[in-house]
């Protein structure tokens, strides 16, 4: 049974019981990770309200960012503040969960939506699992699941991918650990980096796969752009997207998984199918190997080798 506790009920997992509830939401001893806004301050909850004002202890991945907030929601921060970002979660976990085990409610909070999701928490949820000290949720904003629901595309099975790679060949060989994936995909991605990420999804599913840019959430120009793959990288030439955004992509047709699936087929098999596109297609036999072994990639996404494509291939001529 996972030791992750997130009860509200003022309890340690050891059934002793901890001083009251600070207030309805609040509880001593346990660490909350709460959202926040992530563009609209009005999708704070009552529940962030009231953690901000009665928490012990805040650990706010910046604190600038967040007295900005409390000021924009009118709340006076009542608890201590510390900083608490990626280059110091993993050093001030056990810190502040020493607090908490003390009886301290310590709340959690990165700049914009869901701590952990791409953003810093992860650690001390880590830690306080480990150490049997309660941890629960204020949830609330995601660019996630907002960017999801409002793609259209089919919600009911999705995979989160985070940022993808920064450097081209690396993004496309994550890329292609994806194209038989049947769900839905999510990425985040910058206005800087937009151009090269469509031009590598373009490449590797196909300029007719379903997508949506998603853009400015929850923001005055709240945008999303619908339409293929193709249809997004035309557009952004057009009107090149400014702001934060996701990129929610249609997963492979089953059809298109099998074709794509990187077990199903070994280096004879590719051979054979290089030959039989470069007849039907009238393609030298080295442009229908390039062809087959980028739709074709392995496991972990490195192209098959196309010397020993070719070697079988030739090898296979002479035998006919
Ligand atoms: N923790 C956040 C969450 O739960 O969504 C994500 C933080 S991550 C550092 C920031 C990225 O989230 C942005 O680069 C963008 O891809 C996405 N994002 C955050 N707010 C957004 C918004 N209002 N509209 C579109 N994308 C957003």
């Amino acid at each position: 049974m996972s030791s992750m506790n997130g009860r509200s009920d003022g309890l340690t997992q050891g059934g002793e019981s901890h001083e009251e509830p600070i207030s309805p939401s609040v509880s001593r001893g346990t660490v909350v990770l709460a959202a926040t806004p992530i563009g609209n301050v009005s999708d704070a909850s009552t529940r962030l309200v009231e953690l901000l004002q009665s928490a012990d202890l805040v650990a706010a991945e910046d604190t600038r960012r967040l007295y900005d907030l409390a000021n924009r929601l009118g709340v006076r921060v009542g608890g201590r503040v510390m900083a608490y970002h990626d280059h110091n979660e993993r050093r001030m976990a056990d810190p502040i969960l020493d607090q908490v085990r003390d009886g301290a409610c310590a709340l959690v909070v990165s700049d914009a939506g869901m701590p952990t999701i791409n953003d810093p928490g992860m650690a001390i949820v880590r830690r306080a699992i480990e150490r049997g000290i309660p941890v629960t949720c204020a949830p609330g904003p995601s660019a996630v699941l907002d960017a999801l629901a409002l793609s259209g595309l089919p919600t009911d099975r999705f995979c989160y991918e985070g940022f993808l790679p920064r450097r081209h060949q690396e993004r496309l060989r994550h890329l292609r650990t994806l194209r038989s994936e049947e769900r839905t995909m999510v990425f985040y991605e910058t206005p800087h980096r937009i151009d090269q990420a469509m031009q590598d999804l373009q490449e590797v599913f196909g300029p007719d796969r379903l997508m949506a840019l998603c853009r400015e959430l929850t923001k005055e120009h709240e945008q999303i752009r619908r339409g293929t793959v193709g249809d997004i990288v035309r557009s952004l030439q057009e009107d090149p997207p400014r702001g934060e955004m996701v990129l929610v992509v249609a997963g492979a047709s089953a059809l298109e998984a099998r074709r794509n699936d990187p077990e199903a087929m070994d280096d004879r098999q590719l051979a054979a199918l290089a030959r039989d596109l470069a007849r039907s297609e009238g393609l030298r036999l080295k442009e229908a190997i390039a062809r087959v072994a980028a739709e074709h990639p392995l496991a972990d996404g490195s192209l098959p080798n196309r010397k020993r494509i070719y070697a079988l291939a030739v090898e296979e001529d002479e035998e006919d």
